[in-house]
């Protein structure tokens, strides 16, 4: 096989949609998989969509998801620079070379003339195209005398440089996943190459920067296969070979009803970027939102691209080893936000309880509490099945660390009996005198006791976990009052007691 070299080629207008995000792991894993080139290339030439900071935002995002670029704006290479605005002097040289074949041409009309075109047209109920039917009636430099439009540029008029797009032929394709397409020329225009501002356009800059770069596969979102037909046409005016291309299906809302948007995760309550976006209009990030990178790369995975097999848990170096771009539906994948959650589930259940506890320490102390970190990994293992993230962790065992300051009613109404505190101060005497002060010592004692005294097991639970919990929540009782100790436990009995029984 030629040798692979791929590239992810986002433009910096703002936060990196999980959707570009995954279109640079399909070209990643496809990379890696063939002993390739992964290429990371800023498309900036639109400097009216141009964001300050996103550049940065991108390459940091890669960073987070483990997508190691190879050659790009901080790792350099044989084939920069990486970013676009940088290339400018390399474009103008590659349109006039389309000039000089008659492939291109000049066109000298104002933007309000072509205006008033597109208005007059959609009067008459037809879209303006800019084409070879109206080509001869517009100022270019195919309807021009060459002394006319040469005079024109010497004068230094604004002008843009169209391609021309041949008249009524039919385009014959490939993509690796949509198969073979035909297109005829007579549904396009004549797009501009090079704009007024002498900055080329995406179609241009891309077709000579891929030409340029080497690259033999463009693996991107389906929102370019309209315009693949100009490109194939391009590349035959320029003499060379096309790239393989393959188009990735879109990711859908997750009612399956368009393309996903930021408006969905915020309305539902998930992010749609990887990272944290902090300029203007702020959004959330899977990683401030406590995902795992590899959860969120191997959810992103399985939209769009499938095994074949039902295995649904796979690192980065499985997805290498794994991945196939034949393997990539035609047909857009809904997002689950829910799938998200429970790919994060399965990661953290695959931590020790000690990574799991260094982790939780860093969020204790950033909520000003303490502890040693043998007693986070005991406490962390008592609730790693039910949590999916370690801010879970803090909402199942708060009560751990802070004695409660008000009890549930409904809990107080329905368990709180007459004799509770009666009851719990004798419990309370029992544990006073015990001094190994283990889960299973304490329980066996106090259920010899209630044996003993024919009592009811679950009616001096329910007040016993009111007194230490606050609520009916929470791991085992015995469990709790053994991490949190004997002098926390009578004193949270003492408190319960004098308070309940007002
Ligand atoms: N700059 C284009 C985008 O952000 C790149 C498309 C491509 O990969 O060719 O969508």
């Amino acid at each position: 096989m030629e040798q692979v070299r791929v590239r992810f080629a986002p433009s910096p207008t703002g936060p990196l949609h999980i959707g570009g995000v995954r279109t640079a792991l399909y070209n990643y894993l496809f990379a890696k998989k063939n002993g390739g080139t992964f290429i990371l290339r800023i498309e900036d030439t639109d400097q009216v969509r141009f964001v300050e900071g996103a550049e940065e935002y991108i390459m940091e995002s890669l960073e987070w998801c483990g997508i190691v670029v190879d050659e790009g704006i901080r790792e350099g290479g044989n084939y920069g620079p990486y970013r676009q605005s940088d290339r400018k002097a390399i474009y103008k040289q590659y349109a006039d070379i389309l000039i000089n074949k008659g492939d291109a041409y000049y066109a000298f009309d104002t933007p309000e003339k072509l205006e008033s075109l597109r208005g007059e047209s959609e009067k008459a109920g037809k879209t303006f195209v800019y084409n070879a039917e109206v080509r001869e009636k517009l100022i270019n430099s195919v309807s021009l005398k060459e002394t006319e439009w040469r005079e024109k540029l010497d004068k230094g008029e604004p002008y843009v440089i169209r391609y021309k797009m041949p008249f009524n032929e039919d385009i014959h394709f490939d993509d690796i996943i949509r198969g073979h397409i035909v297109v005829n020329t007579g549904t396009l225009d004549d797009k501009v190459l090079i704009k007024s501002d002498g900055m080329p356009t995406y179609h241009l800059a891309f077709i000579v920067d891929d030409h340029l770069m080497e690259i033999s596969h463009v693996i991107r979102g389906e929102e370019w296969l309209p315009s693949l037909p100009l490109h194939i046409i391009l590349y035959r005016s320029f003499g060379w070979d096309p790239p393989h291309f393959a188009h990735l299906p879109l990711l859908l809302k997750p009612d399956g009803k368009g393309k996903l948007s930021k408006r969905d995760g915020d309305k539902m309550g998930f992010p749609v970027f990887p990272l944290f976006w902090p300029y203007g209009e702020t959004a959330k990030g899977y990683r401030e939102d406590g995902y795992y990178p590899e959860a969120f790369i191997n959810m992103l995975a399985l939209l769009g691209w499938n095994p074949g097999t039902e295995h649904e848990i796979f690192s980065m170096d499985e997805l290498i080893s794994t991945f196939s771009i034949d393997r990539v539906g035609k047909s857009g994948s809904r997002f689950d936000p829910e799938k998200a959650k429970w790919f994060n589930h399965q990661y953290l259940q695959k931590k020790t309880n000690n990574q799991l506890a260094l982790e939780f320490r860093e969020f204790l102390r950033a909520h000003g509490y303490q502890d040693d970190i043998v007693k986070l990994e005991a406490l962390v293992g008592l609730v790693k099945e039910r949590v999916s993230f370690v801010k879970d962790i803090w909402e199942q065992t708060d009560f751990f660390f802070k004695t409660p300051e008000s009890y549930d009613q409904e809990v107080v109404k329905k368990h709180w009996k007459e004799d509770s505190a009666v009851i719990l101060t004798e419990l309370r005497s029992l544990l006073e005198n015990m001094v190994d002060f283990s889960a299973a010592d304490t329980e066996s004692v106090i259920k010899a006791w209630i044996e003993k005294n024919s009592y009811n097991t679950g009616a001096i639970m329910n007040a016993f976990r009111l007194v230490i919990v606050g609520a009916l929540r929470g791991p085992h009782i015995f469990d709790i009052i053994s991490w949190i100790g004997k002098d926390e436990t009578l004193k949270r009995i003492d408190k319960g007691v004098s308070l309940l029984s007002k």
